[in-house]
């Protein structure tokens, strides 16, 4: 069994670490919150107490950050996962970060000789805690065998998506499309209600022809057609409108980096923006409805 360094266990890298105790790894996590850390250490773990302590005996270190910027501060900072990990050690990143710095971290990693991956996840919160996720892996071949009995007991499935960075990109891309297509069922519920069709004869009709799609079939944002989707709990999430903002504003930044016209994209960050002005950032991002209903 390996011994691990988990930084980052809120949300997300908390159920991702306490299914690798549960796997009977030894799992010592970091967290600025403490009672983030309480619960890995009731779960088995232990509390590493900083970075620079979790990671110096780790054969690997993930990370499940919010952003880039905590990325940065944690493998750069001064006793951080770059200075202080073992000549030999895994490094992956399991954050939604930006391309650009996850290549960055990737190459710092591999100039001291670190294998370095970046892996985010899709599958929410739920997927994290029934080890159900999906991760898209950037990095080489020798990285992916060495994660993939670790990754396999936080995650159904694997997908290796090329090089360093393209973990981030695969992730950006597909909730690029997740975020138009929510928006465009949203705007389609609305319009039937306006024309008198009830939700749920629009839900039959489209889930069995040309309109189908993940946001109609599993997240459906009206309540009713789909007892699972969040439109039945008052949008509790999920995942949350702010976070897919963020991913949104993710793609855009890649997008003007590389050149690349994005405009429906483009309408979707501004549109979830306004929702996360109006009030509705740590609902669901199903609730964009809400916004187009009023
Ligand atoms: P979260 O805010 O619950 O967890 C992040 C944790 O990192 C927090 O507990 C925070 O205290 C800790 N942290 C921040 N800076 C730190 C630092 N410098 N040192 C140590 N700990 C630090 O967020 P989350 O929902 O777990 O999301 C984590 C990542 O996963 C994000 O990049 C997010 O975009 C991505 N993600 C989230 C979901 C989801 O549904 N929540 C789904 C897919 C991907």
């Amino acid at each position: 069994m390996a011994r691990v360094a988990f930084i980052g266990v809120g949300n997300m890298g908390g159920p991702m670490a306490i299914n690798l105790v549960e796997a009977g790894h030894d799992v010592h996590a970091v967290d600025r919150d403490p009672a983030s850390v309480a619960l890995v250490s009731a779960a088995g773990g232990h509390a590493a107490g900083d970075v620079a302590v979790a990671v110096a005996d780790a054969e690997a270190v993930f990370t499940m950050l919010p952003a880039g910027d905590q990325v940065r501060e944690v493998y750069f900072g001064a006793g951080g996962v770059l200075e202080r990990a073992r000549p030999d050690a895994l490094l992956v990143d399991c954050s939604t970060i930006d391309v650009a710095t996850a290549r960055e971290v990737a190459s710092a990693a591999t100039a001291r000789g670190l294998d370095m991956l970046d892996a985010p996840v899709s599958g929410g919160v739920g997927g994290a805690v029934a080890a159900t996720l999906t991760f898209m892996v950037g990095g080489t071949d020798a990285g992916l065998s060495r994660a993939q009995p670790l990754l396999e007991r936080m995650g159904r499935t694997v997908v290796h998506t090329g090089g360093p960075g393209n973990g981030q990109a695969a992730k950006l891309c597909n909730n690029l499309i997740l975020g138009i297509s929510m928006i465009g069922v949203a705007e389609a519920f609305t319009l039937a209600h306006a024309l008198g069709l009830d939700p749920q004869k629009l839900f039959d009709v489209s889930s069995t022809s040309s309109g189908q799609c993940w946001s109609l079939t599993t997240y459906c944002p009206v309540p009713g057609p789909v007892p699972s989707s969040p439109a039945n709990r008052d949008y509790a999430p999920g995942f949350t409108a702010e976070m897919m903002l963020k991913d949104l504003k993710l793609a855009q930044t890649a997008a003007g980096v590389g050149g690349v016209a994005t405009p429906l994209g483009a309408a979707a960050a501004v549109l979830y923006q306004l929702a996360v002005n109006g009030g509705l950032g740590k609902k669901d991002f199903s609730a964009i409805i809400k916004m187009l209903e009023t």
